[in-house]
């Protein structure tokens, strides 16, 4: 598996879990506002073995694991990265935008939470993901795998309103409310970070949180929605 870096301590990926975060190499989507773009090229990072990944990710003071990208499912050695993670007793904890199902679903049984990105509703995916078709199935798939598995599954969307609207994020919600989804959906302002690509940032602009807030006037039932203005 390619590995584009691991940080030792974060207290920032899980909450209220200190985790040591591994950021795999490679992504299959291209989007815009992308925190991580140098490390979107598939050959980006280190080909590492999974017991060498395992052995630098291991002996810090932390309760668990983030892994992040990149796109981890990408890689169809993820599973046993997990497994031999898993067996720590820590907390693991995946990042991901939900486009492999094939491989996520066999991640399922080493994993205790999941952020997922959902990037847009099925109308505007391809604006996000700029990709040669439409992944809205497989995200859909996916999101059923988690949302029937024990696994905990928290939804966020990172916005902009270049790229989405307020009419957007609801349609997002009710499909979350259409899937069976109870609990907290978290919408994230884009932040022109050091990693955007300087071509992508001329077109994007940081959200005031103004321009979202209306969403929270109708919410379906069961959802909570949470504004992380950073
Ligand atoms: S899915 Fe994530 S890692 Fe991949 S391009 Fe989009 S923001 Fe970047």
């Amino acid at each position: 598996m390619r590995i584009a870096s691991i940080i030792d301590i974060s207290l920032v990926d899980v909450p209220g879990i200190p985790v040591t975060v591994i950021f795999t190499g490679g992504c299959n989507f291209d989007c815009p506002y992308c925190q991580n773009a140098e490390i979107i090229p598939r050959i980006s990072g280190t080909e590492m073995a999974i017991q060498d990944i395992v052995e630098r990710s291991t002996g810090n003071l932390v309760d668990g694991f983030c892994i992040t990208g990149g796109e981890p499912t990408i890689h169809g050695d993820l599973p046993d990265l997990l497994r031999a993670l898993k067996s720590t007793g820590l907390h693991v904890n995946l990042n991901t935008q939900g486009s492999v199902p094939s491989v996520l679903e066999k991640c399922l049984p080493f994993l205790d939470s999941v952020w997922f990105d959902i990037k847009a509703p099925s109308e505007t995916y391809l604006r996000i993901s700029r990709t040669s078709t439409n992944p809205w199935n497989q995200i859909v798939e996916s999101m059923k795998l988690l949302l029937s598995s024990e696994v905990a599954f928290w939804p966020r969307t990172t916005f902009t309103r270049s790229l989405l609207s307020p009419s957007d994020i609801s349609t997002i919600m009710l499909v979350l409310e259409g899937m069976g989804f109870q609990g907290e959906y978290v919408i994230q302002n884009y932040v022109a970070s050091a990693g955007v690509r300087p071509s992508e940032k001329a077109h994007l602009k940081v959200p005031d949180i103004s321009e979202i807030e209306s969403v929270k006037d109708n919410v379906p039932a069961g959802i909570d929605v949470r504004l992380e203005w950073r």
